[in-house]
């Protein structure tokens, strides 16, 4: 089922694509894996898929362990302060960088772990209550004052689009996301890269693709839906 799944999803990129006159290699397919057991991962690997998302420190750990290495693991969930030593190293990319304080603690676990941690800025385009991230005015301090961190790098910038029917609702916010990309990258800050925007989910990744997402984060469209009442792994 997961094969049929990633078939059908891996068509949709490239539709959209095709759509945008993007090159499919633009767009790396994250597989949301969290709430999944670690068989349903190797499922998906053995198809092909290397890059996959967690929004639980305690599930990418445990993940990361017993599952092969050249995996690449997402942080896409919001991230305590307290639990960024243990995802530090193993974490391919944070993407859910919400404050500067959190921008902080990963500069001290970082350097303690002799690493360089690259991260997106996490933004509330949709200046939804219920949502993490910056707001868009804050997101332009917030990268000057990051990118002076010696072990943290910005890598682009990520978006949760509001839950939606249509999935057209959410391009003008797919829009601003990009936008405002390209007006970071304009101002040419040192340790400051925005090569990357992480957006779209099951319900509206082809029209992220089509608005220049690099990375889609794609869980029930692959795994199915999730029981959140268990975790296993
Ligand atoms: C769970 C999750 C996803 C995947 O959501 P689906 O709708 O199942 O594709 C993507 N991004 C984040 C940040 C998530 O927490």
């Amino acid at each position: 089922m997961i094969e049929e799944q990633l078939k059908i999803v891996e068509e949709n990129i490239q539709t959209a694509c095709k759509k945008a006159g993007r090159d499919r290699k633009e767009v790396t397919l994250i597989a949301v894996s969290k709430t999944k057991p670690a068989s349903m991962v190797e499922e998906a690997y053995a198809c092909g898929i290397r890059d996959f998302g967690e929004n639980k420190v305690q599930e990418l750990v445990s993940k990361e362990e017993i599952l092969p290495k050249d995996i690449k693991w997402h942080q896409i969930g919001h991230l305590q302060r307290n639990k960024v030593k243990y995802i530090v190293d193993k974490a391919a990319l944070i993407h859910s960088v919400d404050s500067i304080r959190l921008a902080n603690q990963i500069e001290q676990d970082a350097a303690k772990a002799d690493i360089i941690c690259p991260i997106l800025l996490e933004v509330n385009v949709a200046r939804e209550e219920s949502k993490f991230g910056f707001l868009e005015e804050e997101v332009m301090e917030a990268v000057e004052q990051i990118s002076h961190l010696p072990h943290v790098q910005i890598k682009g910038l990520m978006t949760i689009a509001p839950f939606v029917e249509n999935p057209e609702e959410n391009r003008i916010f797919f829009k601003k996301l990009k936008q405002l990309s390209v007006d970071i990258a304009g101002k040419n800050i040192d340790n400051v890269y925005m090569n990357e925007l992480s957006m779209g989910m099951t319900g509206d990744y082809m029209v992220a693709v089509e608005e220049g997402a690099t990375f889609v984060r794609v869980g029930t469209g692959i795994f199915g839906e999730r029981n959140y009442t268990k975790t296993n792994i």
